[in-house]
């Protein structure tokens, strides 16, 4: 049984989510959203008649913060943290992370992710492609799947995959949108970790933005789809402004009339769509991306 915690990121219900497994011997956690939603973690928590404490296995798709930026009080309570290996040094220490955070989010550093503390060694664990983790009467497989970033995992449970952000985010009937932040953006990548998704013929996936989806097939197809059209988008416009702002103003605009227009979403749902994911920073993984592949 997988109970999908709302962790309320800035108040806005929907937009990122935590999964709450219990194994039969301690309770999972998968993805914990940054630290300052503890809390609410917490509190969700104690309504399923669980401790925060009982938390023994903490798995994140990846280290950006919105994932697992509050994965270290979980450790601090004794929980194993499982990982990409390409991630594992970055949760025993964090300065890299939080630098490179800090040029795309600059003085909401601390708004958005609260503090950010180093994980003991001995309480993070790397996990291969493909590896099985057992833990009471719960199998969990992992799948790297780069392309997002490249310590991305996505995790399987029986016939559910916890996509991370990998499928993208869809949130309630609204479409399937990517989350291209830099640095480490690569579509080649990316489309090879979607067909390794649907290799693995999964019936539910679980988005960490927001909750589950059920029609695995089209909502893969529909992630391909607009991945691309955002990268073409971006390749062709970029050279056509000044400027970054720009461009950013006219992305927003062009990911704006797609939801209200395209897709009839009330603001509120919109909203939801930009507080998971703000699109601006698709514009410079993007931009980023396309340089390096030049
Ligand atoms: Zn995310």
């Amino acid at each position: 049984m997988v109970k999908i915690i709302d962790i309320e990121f800035l108040g806005t219900k929907s937009a990122i989510a935590c999964f709450l497994i219990d194994s039969g011997d301690g309770l999972i956690l998968i993805e914990t959203g940054p630290s300052t939603v503890y809390d609410n973690i917490k509190i969700n928590l104690k309504k399923e008649g669980y401790d925060i404490e009982e938390v023994k296995h903490v798995f994140v798709t990846h280290i950006h913060l919105d994932h697992s930026g509050g994965a270290w009080r979980f450790a601090e309570n004794g929980a194993q943290i499982y990982v990409h290996p390409e991630g594992a040094n970055h949760l025993i220490n964090p300065k890299k992370l939080i630098e490179s955070a800090t040029k795309i989010y600059g003085d909401k550093m601390d708004m958005l992710w609260g503090k950010i503390n180093g994980i003991n060694k001995n309480n993070v664990k790397s996990v291969e492609h493909k590896e099985i983790i057992k833990i009471g009467n719960t199998t969990i497989k992992s799948i790297h799947t780069p392309g997002h970033a490249n310590h991305h995992i996505a995790w399987k449970i029986n016939n559910s995959i916890f996509t991370g952000d990998v499928a993208g985010a869809k949130i309630k009937n609204g479409p399937v949108l990517p989350a291209c932040p830099p640095p480490e953006v690569d579509l080649e990548k990316w489309y090879k970790s979607l067909e390794l998704i649907i290799q693995e013929k999964a019936d539910i996936l679980y988005l960490t933005h927001y909750g589950k989806s059920t029609d695995v097939l089209n909502h893969i197809s529909e992630m391909k789809n607009i991945l691309k059209n955002w990268a073409d988008w971006i390749k062709e416009k970029k050279s056509r402004y000044d400027n970054i702002e720009d461009l950013t103003n006219a992305f927003n605009d062009y990911v704006y009339d797609y939801l209200k227009n395209k897709h009839r979403l009330d603001e509120n749902l919109i909203d939801q769509y930009y507080a998971a994911n703000p699109p601006y920073m698709s514009v410079s993984g993007l931009i980023r991306y396309w340089e390096k592949s030049n």
